[in-house]
């Protein structure tokens, strides 16, 4: 077993994997610019500044993302991200807030990642919903960065997440022929080492710890996994997921307005915390 792996690994990286640069260029050359995606040229010249935040609300279009009884991930999230901008923008009006998609329509998850390198963002934020096929009972929040999955229950999430590529017209070509579905090319993908990790799980503990104390949400804490819609952002880069829409009391939290405007607000506080503390310096 040992021998194979030693054996497969080094072929893994050459074909599964290709460098970060060479995926970029490619990246550039493939996408489309999207309708909603304001995305003037600037460039940040004060690296201690927060100016751009990307705004990623997973799935849309033709992938609906996890199901509750009720409702569809797509669309909680949507509205949880449109609310989380509103709040940047009017408290923060000096900050450029853009989404990666502001209605219900597919995008592609290279595609996501590109907006932001383009924008030279300084935050990703990708929004999910969690589901858990076991069980009704599971609940809670949590908030990942890139990383090697320590748990099975972490790599499911990431597998689930990752697999709506498959969805992608020409997903083979764009991620080099990465396997949603295997767990060695997800080893292979979180062990790409992220220059902004640092900063990715700095940002995702005060997005938990807002969720424990301004939402009064059950938080399961800060984890990683390999998700390709952040492998290839060049800025500190967290996925939350904000709820179980599996569990039926979450499910209808989340669908609420209230509950919406509440985790929205919980990240809001975060993303202000953050800010502060990077512009005072780190
Ligand atoms: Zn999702």
């Amino acid at each position: 077993m040992t021998t194979l792996l030693l054996g497969t690994l080094p072929l893994l990286a050459l074909t599964v994997l290709p460098a970060p640069d060479a995926v970029f260029q490619d990246q550039k050359q493939d996408t489309v610019r999207r309708n909603d995606a304001q995305e003037p040229d600037v460039t940040n010249d004060a690296p201690n500044q927060l100016r751009t935040v990307v705004l990623d609300a997973g799935h849309g279009g033709k992938d609906p993302g996890c199901l509750g009884r009720k409702t569809r991930e797509s669309r909680v999230v949507l509205k949880l991200v449109l609310e989380l901008g509103r709040k940047i923008k009017q408290e923060m009006p000096k900050i450029r807030v853009i989404y990666t998609r502001s209605s219900d329509h597919f995008v592609e998850l290279a595609e996501r990642s590109a907006i932001a390198n383009r924008n030279r963002a300084d935050l990703f934020i990708s929004i999910h919903c969690n589901a858990s096929p076991s069980s009704s009972r599971v609940y809670g929040t949590e908030t990942y960065t890139m990383g090697l999955h320590k748990t099975q229950g972490n790599l499911d999430v990431a597998k689930r997440e990752n697999s709506v590529i498959l969805k992608e017209d020409n997903y083979q070509q764009t991620y080099k022929g990465f396997n949603p579905n295997s767990p060695l090319a997800h080893i292979m993908l979180a062990n790409y080492q992220h220059a902004f990790m640092g900063s990715s799980i700095n940002f995702a503990e005060k997005v938990e710890r807002s969720f424990r104390s301004s939402a009064d949400r059950k938080s399961n804490g800060v984890k990683q996994a390999g998700f390709v819609v952040l492998w290839r952002t060049t800025m500190p880069s967290v996925l939350i997921e904000a709820g179980y829409l599996t569990n039926p009391t979450e499910e209808v939290y989340l669908m609420s307005e209230e509950g919406q405007e509440e985790i929205a607000s919980a990240i809001y506080k975060a993303f202000a915390q953050y800010k502060q503390e990077i512009e005072a310096g780190g």
